[in-house]
């Protein structure tokens, strides 16, 4: 009998399901708040002027299609550095880097490069991304989850990570968003930060930090990496995974980069080389166009520029959404407190709408949300607010 018809079918992930029900309902109202995109004011994609421009001057020298850099671009890798260690740090020679397929690659990398190292033991704060848990058994480690999240306060569970931190066993690696905290948008303070740091540090903990939206909680890049840069600075040893799906818009065409600090900068090749040598068993070459387009952004003044005005743009217009959701739901007296809208960070609010009531704005109100009540704020522009809103205090009611 074949080997192929004994696999089972797997079950697609839930918002697979929710798009492509959305894009059959034929309501002129429906509302996408699914899939964390950003969308601009007008709802249709967003394309960053600083990559409109970076395209053009691409395309006026074109590279051609040969083969790139087995580590990446190294224009590239130099520019994601400096985005998340800052000037300094990124030059200070303590970083192994490569380029990678977007953030999931960076992730799955990293995962790689821990276990040549020796580490196969996960901690995740949970709601968390759905996707880390398994990436993480893909390769054969194994995840312990703790809180992330406190329905009561709709804010960061502090004392579960305390805790778990105090009593996870030396050598395990802690997963931690660095921002905009996918799905619940609830960050860690400074100070917060400051106490994890001071953690991972006694008890031998390796951070993992994934940064899939820097920017977009500050609306300042360099503000948003802090986590990283005070965990450089303590002399910590952990891995970055970086992506520019959202903080250059760049989804499609794969665009991140992983870094390991390694504190004894003559080891760093080592760990360098290891690198080059798991990806060329992965996929030998990271896509490159993406990667060109944001090194040009990386590599000029002006462009910088534009970037962070376009980051600073993004997040303002995510902040006055959050603002009018709050205004109409407490307009509408919506039962429930709505607060932590204005509180949570980046493109999610964890609405808290049970599963039953995302059913109801999904079949009564075409308002696609997920499943688990996390709604993509970014969806949202002075078109649909109230039409949302509305939606959302009838199912409640
Ligand atoms: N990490 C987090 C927290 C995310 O939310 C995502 C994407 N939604 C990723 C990593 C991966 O992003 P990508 O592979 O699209 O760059």
């Amino acid at each position: 009998t074949s080997k192929f018809n004994q696999l089972v079918r797997e079950e697609p992930d839930p918002i697979v399901k929710t798009m492509s029900l959305y894009a059959q309902d034929p309501s002129p109202n429906k509302v996408d708040v699914s899939i964390g995109v950003y969308k601009s004011e007008s709802g249709g994609p967003y394309l960053f002027p600083c990559v409109a421009e970076a395209k053009k001057i691409l395309a006026a020298n074109d590279p051609g299609h040969n083969y790139t850099n087995m580590q990446g671009i190294p224009e590239f890798l130099e520019g994601a550095r400096r985005a998340a260690f800052g000037e300094k740090y990124a030059s200070e020679g303590k970083l192994a880097s490569l380029q990678t397929i977007s953030g999931t690659g960076a992730l799955h990398m990293a995962f790689l490069f821990l276990r040549e190292a020796g580490y196969t033991n996960y901690y995740l704060g949970v709601p968390s991304w759905s996707n880390y848990v398994s990436m993480v058994e893909h390769v054969g480690g194994k995840v312990t989850t703790f809180n992330h999240y406190r329905e009561d306060t709709k804010d960061v569970d502090f004392d579960s990570v305390v805790a778990t931190l105090e009593s996870a066993p030396a050598d395990s690696v802690f997963i931690f968003q660095t921002c905009c905290h996918n799905p619940t948008g609830a960050d860690y303070t400074q100070e917060q930060w400051t106490k994890i740091a001071e953690l991972v540090k006694q008890r031998s903990i390796i951070p993992l930090l994934d940064t899939a939206y820097q920017g977009f909680s500050s609306g300042d890049k360099e503000k948003d990496a802090w986590a990283i840069r005070h965990f450089y600075e303590l002399g910590i040893e952990f891995v970055v995974s970086q992506s520019f799906s959202k903080n250059l818009g760049l989804y499609g065409e794969r665009v991140g980069a992983m870094h390991a600090v390694v504190q004894d900068k003559e080891f760093v090749p080592n760990a360098q080389s290891t690198l080059v040598a798991l990806f060329r068993s992965e996929c030998s070459f990271a896509p490159a166009f993406g990667a060109r387009v944001a090194s040009i952004v990386f590599q000029s003044p002006e462009l910088q520029k534009v970037w962070r005005e376009d980051v600073a743009n993004i997040t303002k217009r995510l902040k006055s959404v959050r603002q009018k959701v709050l205004e109409r739901l407490t307009k509408l007296q919506t039962p429930g407190t709505w607060d932590n809208v204005i509180k949570q960070e980046g493109l999610f609010w964890y609405s808290g709408l049970t599963p039953a009531q995302n059913d109801r704005l999904i079949s009564k109100h075409s308002v696609y949300s997920t499943s688990i009540g996390r709604v993509n704020i970014a969806g949202l522009s002075d078109a649909n607010i109230n039409y949302f809103c509305d939606a959302v205090d009838e199912v409640v009611r």
